[in-house]
């Protein structure tokens, strides 16, 4: 991506977005919306060496200024949301390294996470195995976290609008599972598409439909096949990301 001078209100940086923490009283950092670690090795070192300026100009990589504390807080959701990621990609929680090199050494370097998704489902660890089909259960509380600071500091990053607010829905459902008419509202970029979630299998959010708002633009690419992201700004603020084109995530927040 270019790097967009920012012109928005610098009073509205003065606080973390996600703990509300004076930044300039308080350690702080960098931080990378999306999770670095869910882009390719390749477009990291890019990002890394446009951070450096030694780099070309399309391959800034959007970071957000937040505490410190709040950063490396979320390295263990995002550690975990990661080998989920690895583990439905690749069918199993012990991936040959052979066939998924990258999956295989992720995974063999997170026994606590294999171990805790293995005992989901009250420890029915033989629906685990490498039977078809491969089925995790993994926390949701782990993986909404993850998805709503990406979804923070992409409002933040590309609007100037911080919601330090806990969002209003959060869903997250693989893009296969949707319908052709879910997909098709989730795909237009201008609107919610008031996602159903995964793993809550059945429920349904309580729908408020919304006034057809202006589309502030459609989907950024960060990465094709990694991650895009689509932000709506008309009554409510929803972001939508894709991830890995698997994982499909919604976050609203009502105004
Ligand atoms: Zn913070």
């Amino acid at each position: 991506m270019r790097e967009i001078e920012d012109f928005t209100d610098d009073r509205l940086k003065a606080w973390c977005i996600h703990c509300g923490a004076p930044v300039a009283d308080v350690p702080n950092n960098r931080d990378h919306v999306p999770t670095k670690s869910l882009l390719t090795k390749e477009l990291r070192k890019r990002g890394a060496d446009y951070d450096r300026g030694v780099g070309d100009e399309m391959d800034y990589l959007p970071q957000v200024t937040v505490c410190r504390t709040c950063n490396s807080g979320f390295s263990p959701d995002e550690n975990y949301l990661l080998c989920v990621l690895h583990a439905v990609m690749a069918g199993s929680l012990y991936p040959d390294p052979k066939t998924h090199p990258e999956a295989a050494s992720i995974l063999r370097s997170n026994r606590n996470v294999v171990r805790a998704l293995k005992q989901a489902q009250d420890g029915q660890s033989s629906l685990f195995d490498d039977h078809e089909p491969f089925a995790l259960f993994p926390d949701a509380d782990k993986v909404r976290r993850v998805i709503v600071k990406n979804a923070r500091g992409h409002a933040y990053h590309d609007m100037g609008e911080p919601l330090r607010d806990e969002p209003d829905d959060v869903a997250f459902v693989p893009l296969i599972r949707l319908s052709a008419e879910q997909r098709e509202a989730f795909e237009k970029a201008g609107t919610a598409s008031h996602l159903v979630g995964w793993p809550e299998v059945g429920s349904r959010l309580t729908v408020h439909l919304l006034a057809e708002g202006p589309m502030v633009d459609g989907w950024i690419t960060v990465e094709p096949g990694r991650y895009r992201y689509a932000i709506a700004w008309a009554e409510a603020v929803t972001v939508k990301t894709v991830i890995w084109e698997y994982l499909a995530t919604e976050t609203c927040w009502y105004r």
